[in-house]
């Protein structure tokens, strides 16, 4: 189970295991306040060389294992759902790849989002129109890269 939380990458990056975690105030799970410390768990992340550590608790109640990722960066991805959104946004806009990820990470997320489109809009040809309608909800931005991992 995770839990997005907003905190700095940098931060954590210097600090690693001394980053002072805010410890959610419930289980996402049953709602009990009784979360314990239960250890770190590796992730990496684009533009940090070294994976980071990242803060696990565990309900003492339903015994679930919340883990804290940062707001913006969804669940086994590397690169933030901005970068997602905008280089997307680039390639249905321009035909054209850019910024620095690897070409396979984005034709990965090409291919998730061309199949969120069949499967949420049917055969939309305004691909572009749709991908900002998605990025201005923010929320819901890039949801298909989630639901379709
Ligand atoms: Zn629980």
């Amino acid at each position: 189970m995770i839990v997005f939380t907003r905190f700095s990458l940098v931060e954590l990056s210097v600090q690693g295991k001394n980053f002072n975690w805010k410890k959610p105030d419930i289980c996402p799970s049953c709602k009990s306040p009784r979360l314990w410390g239960h250890g770190y768990r590796l992730a990496r992340f684009v533009g940090f060389v070294v994976a980071l550590w990242l803060k696990r608790y565990r309900c003492d109640s339903c015994k679930s294992v919340v883990t804290i990722r940062p707001e913006g960066y969804f669940k086994r991805y590397q690169s933030s759902s901005d970068d997602i959104s905008v280089t997307l946004t680039k390639r249905l806009s321009n035909g054209k790849w850019s910024g620095s990820h690897p070409r396979q990470r984005s034709w990965q997320w090409l291919r998730r989002f061309n199949n969120f489109v069949r499967i949420e809009y049917g055969d939309d040809n305004s691909k572009v129109s749709l991908l900002e309608r998605l990025t201005q909800l923010h929320t819901s931005s890039c949801q298909f890269l989630s639901e379709l991992a």
